[in-house]
């Protein structure tokens, strides 16, 4: 099984290393071909519209969708951003894989950022979790389940395919989160 980490900007060498420490394959995304040998991707956390301009770049977008079907996609913070069907931000075009609405920088600008425990409710764990800059959800269609709250608030949310998450698992010692989604990964 290899899973594909999303390497163009922001948060990617963590969860490199996680996935490793976890005792999977990980592989660095840049480019089609690297993306084509996965079968699965984490889309990290950094800057939604820097995120947005280099999978332009890169050439990417198109085929990041057109796997949306076939491979189980992961996305923290502004990973989660670019899976949403977000719209109204400027220099943002999100992916929209999931049908979800967020608000950027819902629980607060950089200076606010905290950890905090999470319930994760596939394992019925608490899990410390980092929150930078999160988004928040605002909406979410019946097609998605929410499997993580905070504060009464849903973190969380899979379509059954795909995860969105608005705070960081890779900093947290727990794997509860990764071994969810490669749960979730069926290699054929
Ligand atoms: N607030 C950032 C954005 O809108 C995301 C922050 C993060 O990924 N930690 O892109």
């Amino acid at each position: 099984m290899k899973i594909g980490v999303l390497a163009l900007q922001g948060n990617f060498e963590n969860h490199y290393n996680k996935i490793l420490d976890f005792g999977k394959t990980p592989v660095y995304v840049k480019t089609k071909s690297e993306l084509s040998k996965c079968d699965a991707l984490i889309i990290p956390g950094g800057e939604s519209t820097v995120m947005s301009k280099m999978i332009d770049f890169n050439n990417l977008r198109q085929a990041i969708i057109d796997l949306k079907d076939e491979i189980n996609i992961m996305g923290i913070c502004a990973g989660m951003i670019m899976l949403s069907s977000t719209k109204g931000y400027n220099n943002l075009k999100t992916l929209s894989i999931m049908n979800f609405k967020v608000e950027r920088n819902g629980f607060g600008r950089q200076v606010n950022s905290f950890k905090s425990k999470i319930k994760f409710l596939p394992s019925n764990n608490d899990i410390n979790v980092s929150f930078i800059r999160a988004p928040k959800i605002k909406t979410f269609s019946d097609k998605n389940q929410c499997i993580a709250k905070f504060d009464g608030n849903p973190v969380m949310l899979t379509d059954g395919r795909h995860i969105a998450c608005s705070f960081h698992p890779e900093f947290s010692l727990n794997n509860d989160i990764y071994e969810y989604f490669t749960n979730l990964v069926k290699v054929s």
